[in-house]
């Protein structure tokens, strides 16, 4: 038996379709939903990356502004900008690009954007908001894994979940967000001894780790579902994951794509954090005209 794929590609594609619609009808209400992404300096995998969210805003509808800045703009500089967006009624999502230059604090950064912008989902408002599980911008990344999951119809609930990775963007809120969906969750990281005991205990393995073809089938339980969310670049130029996709494939049940799979579906879940925040605005406003 091989394992069966699941497109991130395919489904991105099928929500950004819904949320074309849903732009469309926001539209019609005067309501144009957008965003700003703010750059500061040329990582060319930031570039690459934003273009990405460029392609998804503008198929969807959504006004896409790059702010992009010299890597010797200062921190108060980048606050400021940052500060204007938040007040201005245009700007429904704000997403400053990461990693930043040394000499600007990430923290400082993320605590500036407004949580009612925080289309990343990096706000600690509203990480605090998802370990409650309130209704708030869910980061990106994990929020697509978990759609992906559900669209493949696997059971979450009573599942016993390994994240391999504990980043605070991808591994740690990946492994809330499925706890919250009831599963039984375990985090390993780099000193987590004897790797292979845990993830061969998993149901469902979310590899968030950043070393291509790390996890190889010793580490995987038979018809287990294998998210790999890992991006690496060969030096042949190719792109792979962190999981040995031939190997996942004769032992898992289900496994995501590198590329094709979690990438895709995390553009297009920020382009649906973009629209849901475009949507409470729209409220809000109905809202102050009613009073
Ligand atoms: P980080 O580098 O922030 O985190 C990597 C994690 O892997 C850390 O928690 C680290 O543990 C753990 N780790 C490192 N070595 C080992 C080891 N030997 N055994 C077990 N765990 C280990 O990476 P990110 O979470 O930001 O990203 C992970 C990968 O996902 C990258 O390839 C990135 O490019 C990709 N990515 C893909 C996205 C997409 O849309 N497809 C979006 C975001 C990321 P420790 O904490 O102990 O150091």
């Amino acid at each position: 038996m091989t394992a069966s794929i699941i497109s991130g590609k395919e489904l991105a594609q099928e929500k950004r379709k819904q949320l074309a619609q849903e732009v469309k009808e926001l539209k019609q209400q005067g309501v144009v939903p957008g965003l700003v992404v703010i750059l500061v300096g040329d990582h060319p995998a930031s570039i690459s990356y934003i273009k990405g969210k460029q392609k998804a805003s503008e198929e969807i509808g959504v006004a896409f502004t790059l702010e992009h800045f010299p890597e010797s703009m200062e921190e108060k500089e980048l606050l400021d900008v940052i500060e204007k967006y938040n007040h201005d009624e245009s700007c429904h999502g704000i997403l400053v690009q990461l990693p930043l230059p040394d000499h600007i604090q990430e923290k400082a950064v993320i605590e500036k954007i407004s949580p009612l912008k925080d289309v990343d989902g990096f706000h600690p408002l509203n990480i605090g908001q998802m370990m409650i599980g309130e209704d708030t911008f869910l980061p990106c990344t994990p929020a697509g894994i978990v759609e992906m999951i559900k669209s493949a119809n696997i059971e979450i609930a009573g599942k016993h979940v390994v994240v391999v990775g504990r980043s605070n963007i991808v591994g740690k809120p990946v492994g809330i967000l499925l706890l919250n969906e009831h599963a039984t969750v375990t985090y390993c990281h780099s000193r987590t001894p004897d790797l292979k005991e845990v993830t061969k205990q998993a149901d469902i393995l979310v590899v968030a780790v950043g070393r291509a073809n790390f996890i190889t089938g010793e580490h995987i339980k038979e018809n287990a579902v294998v998210i790999d969310v890992g991006v690496n670049r060969l030096e042949t130029g190719k792109l792979c994951g962190d999981v040995v996709f031939e190997d996942a494939k004769q032992i898992a049940s289900h496994i995501t794509p590198v590329p094709g799979g979690v990438g895709p579906m995390t553009i297009t879940m920020l382009a649906h954090n973009v629209v849901k925040s475009a949507r409470n605005s729209a409220e809000r406003l109905q809202v102050s005209k009613e009073l």
